[in-house]
């Protein structure tokens, strides 16, 4: 794991290369939706697809602080490009922990500089939230399983490599998620990208609709080896993707507060700056609030998963809240802004467009309500939430 002193290296170089490479271009590729490939190539260069893969398989080894960290500098240029990140690096650590050693040492060096780049397949057209109710099958083909269904809203879906999909290798289970597995495949023929779904915002990165006709896997690409236990690696991956998640609310937040003091000062109505108004000193007091609360959140979650200690409860916390102030911070920058927050003029609109998807990926704010509570009740049964920090 790197040092501290390595370690703001790799912010100052993340933050380096969002001032030079990513801000100038953020803008065109947000409004235009096109793909950011030299981005995605420099961010190969920089070794951030091998981020919290171990050094032993080719990556940086860096600890879930250190990449918090790094995904609120990128997402303080562009949000989009933290999802390039987010499914790759949670089924890298799906296969650090439950592959087998075969899979690690196949997998994990091509994923750690960016040649194979994970993809994560879990939502369906008729299952989201309820991830128990998803009808993707791998049908037993001998020594290949072959997989069949839809999968919906799959990121990185046409310029990933490895997908790891979440599918039934025994519908009739009870309960249904002893039947549920994760099986690592690649493209071939069976695998259709059937569209780029269209979005109001994290635009650039592809959200994709696949199509599972009869693809076939060998069954050493079941991940662990082991039918039945999709279900566990996907809960475990997710405490990863909703630090990834509340992280990029951050960085949003953050870009849009700091737009928003630069702005105010220098914005005059009625013969001073609107900095000097109370009302906007009240919204701007607001957001910085949210800013530092929501990194707090994250920085906890992060040491937790440091600490190898189960973090869903702190994960869940950090996105629950992180992801709703993200929206109140987005709107708040566009009160101040006035009339040019609207336009496409500056990034204010971005936000704004952005800090939705927050509150639904990685599980929505109803869901993290659900796991923060169920945990608490089972974990502090006192209340005393706090008794294991002071
Ligand atoms: C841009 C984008 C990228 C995505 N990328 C990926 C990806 O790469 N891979 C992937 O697998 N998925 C991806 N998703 C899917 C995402 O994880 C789901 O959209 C999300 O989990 C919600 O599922 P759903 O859309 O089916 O909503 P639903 O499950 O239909 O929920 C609809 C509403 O009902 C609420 N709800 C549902 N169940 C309950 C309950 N028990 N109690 C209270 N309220 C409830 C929800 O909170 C929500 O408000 C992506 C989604 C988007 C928008």
């Amino acid at each position: 794991m790197p040092d501290t002193e390595t370690a703001n290296l790799v912010i100052a170089t993340v933050r380096d290369f969002v001032d030079r490479e990513v801000r100038p271009v953020a803008a065109a590729h947000d409004h235009d939706d096109t793909y950011p490939e030299a981005l995605i190539d420099r961010m190969k260069e920089l070794g951030l697809f091998g981020l919290t893969i171990p050094e032993q398989f080719g990556g940086a080894g860096a600890s879930p602080t250190l990449y918090a960290n790094v995904i609120e500098e990128l997402a303080l240029g562009w949000m989009s490009l933290t999802g390039a990140l987010n499914t790759h690096l949670l089924l890298a650590l799906m296969i650090q922990e439950s592959g087998t050693d075969e899979q690690r040492e196949r997998l994990l060096p091509l994923m750690a500089d960016g040649t194979l780049r994970g993809v994560l397949c879990i939502t369906e057209p008729g299952a989201g939230t309820d991830v128990q109710a998803i009808q993707a099958r791998a049908v037993d083909d001998g020594d290949h399983y072959l997989l069949t269904g839809s999968k919906m809203f799959i990121t990185n879906g046409r310029h990933g490599d490895l997908y790891g999909v979440v599918c039934k290798t025994d519908p009739d289970a009870e309960p249904a998620y002893k039947g549920i597995s994760l099986i690592l495949a690649q493209k071939g023929p069976g695998l259709t990208v059937v569209r780029d779904i269209p979005k109001m915002g994290y635009r650039g990165i592809e959200t994709t609709e696949l199509s599972f006709d009869g693809l076939r896997v060998p069954k050493t690409d079941l991940l662990g080896g082991v039918e039945g236990q999709g279900f566990r690696h996907v809960m475990r991956g997710l405490e990863l993707g909703r630090v990834n998640v509340a992280a990029r609310a951050v960085g949003v937040a953050r870009a849009a507060l700091q737009d928003s003091i630069r702005y105010a000062q220098q914005r005059q109505t009625f013969g001073k700056p609107i900095a000097e108004h109370q009302a906007i000193q009240e919204l701007l007091a607001d957001m910085a609030t949210d800013v530092q609360a929501s990194h707090l959140l994250v920085v906890n979650a992060a040491a937790k998963m440091e600490r190898g200690e189960r973090a869903d409860l702190e994960a869940g916390m950090a996105k629950l809240f992180a992801s709703e102030a993200c929206l109140r911070v987005a709107t708040s920058a566009m009160r101040i802004h006035g009339g040019v927050g609207y336009t496409q003029d500056l990034p204010i609109e971005r936000y704004f467009r952005d800090a939705p998807l927050m509150i639904i990926g990685e599980g929505t704010s109803e869901i993290q309500r659900q796991v923060i509570a169920r945990r608490l009740i089972s974990q502090y049964p006192d209340g005393d939430l706090l008794r294991d920090s002071l």
